[in-house]
């Protein structure tokens, strides 16, 4: 157990290779190795809410797995994670796999825990049904509604299916009934897709989200869009399948004509010095069984892991050094 001043950090790569030892996010410690945590990952392998492919339960192993290649250095923000802040893995809560209901109660315990320990929480799914229950544990911390940047090519803001209320392409829409986030200080950005109506998007718009189609991305308005409409207490929730299939064919929902790696990745760190305090987040619809060469989970543990700087940058200045 770690009790000094410094943050326990990950295995030292040239000591112990990458491809060795216990797989935690980043090779980092786990939650029983520190006494605190800025920031925890905490899995969320639930996939019985999704609608079409299943497989989602098998994605935070699969990010873990991918994430042992992430170095302790994010040039592109500047900062060094592990070293300003303590970020842990504290595994994976228990979700029960036949029940929408109970695996969503476990998922929100564990969140809740964490965040009533002042640790911040970037989720791991699981299909995008866990973004639910991760946002009422960290609305219930903020003590307010929280402002969403979802990326995703669906908008998730269906009303039932099946006459099922809560569902992955129905939680967005639940989030907003809860008043767990504001849609009018919230943006989604990626979607596209064949839809069931034009209502589809005028639903969304109905409720108050600022959308960006991904056939009108560009990286620079995105960003501006996000920038514009975000306002702290932010929560950013990626749904991996806002990527076009060339970039993550292994999510449950595939739809072509999506964003780059590198445009995801550019929208993530385009939030940086914006002054927003990204309090929570997640990266969902990993489903490893659809990938290739785990290209999918790759880009997801790099959306983590920018996701978690944005998470650090947001902390009260004087937790921790920069680089
Ligand atoms: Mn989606
Ligand atoms: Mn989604």
């Amino acid at each position: 157990m770690s009790t000094g001043d410094e943050p326990l950090g990950p295995l030292d790569a040239l000591r112990t290779p990458r491809f060795a030892g216990i797989r935690t996010f980043a090779r980092l410690p786990t939650a029983e190795q520190v006494e605190h945590a800025h920031v925890a990952i905490l899995g969320a392998p639930f996939d019985g809410a999704a609608s079409f492919r299943p497989g989602a339960r098998f994605g935070p192993a699969a990010i873990r797995d991918a994430s042992v290649l992430l170095r302790p250095y994010n040039e592109p923000l500047d900062l060094s994670p592990f070293a300003a802040a303590q970020v842990v893995d504290s595994g994976d809560c228990g979700p029960n796999p036949m029940s929408v209901a109970s695996a969503h109660e476990a998922i929100q315990a564990a969140a809740g825990e964490l965040h009533g320990a002042g640790t911040r929480v970037l989720g791991l799914g699981g299909d995008h049904s866990v973004a639910l229950p991760l946002l009422r544990a960290a609305a219930a911390r903020a003590g307010e509604p929280l402002s969403l940047l979802q990326l995703d090519a669906h908008p998730d803001t269906w009303n039932e299916y099946f006459g099922e209320p809560v569902t992955h392409g129905t939680v967005m829409r639940r989030a907003s009934e809860e008043g767990l986030i504001d849609p009018s200080r919230s943006a989604q950005i990626g979607l596209r897709g064949p839809l069931y109506s034009p209502a589809d998007l005028e639903d969304t718009a109905g409720l108050g989200f600022h959308t960006m189609l991904a056939r009108e991305f560009d990286p620079a308005a995105a960003i501006a869009l996000a920038r514009d409409t975000l306002r702290s207490p932010v929560y950013v929730s990626v749904d991996i399948d806002a990527l076009d299939p060339a970039f993550a064919p292994g999510t449950g929902t595939p739809e072509p004509g999506g964003l780059t790696s590198r445009e995801l990745l550019a929208v993530l760190r385009g939030l940086a010095g914006a002054g927003l305090n990204v309090v929570a987040g997640d990266v969902v619809e990993v489903c490893p069984a659809y990938d290739v060469a785990n290209i999918t989970a790759l880009a997801a543990a790099a959306a983590a892991y920018d996701l978690l700087g944005l998470m650090i940058l947001g902390l009260s200045p004087g937790s921790g050094r920069r680089r």
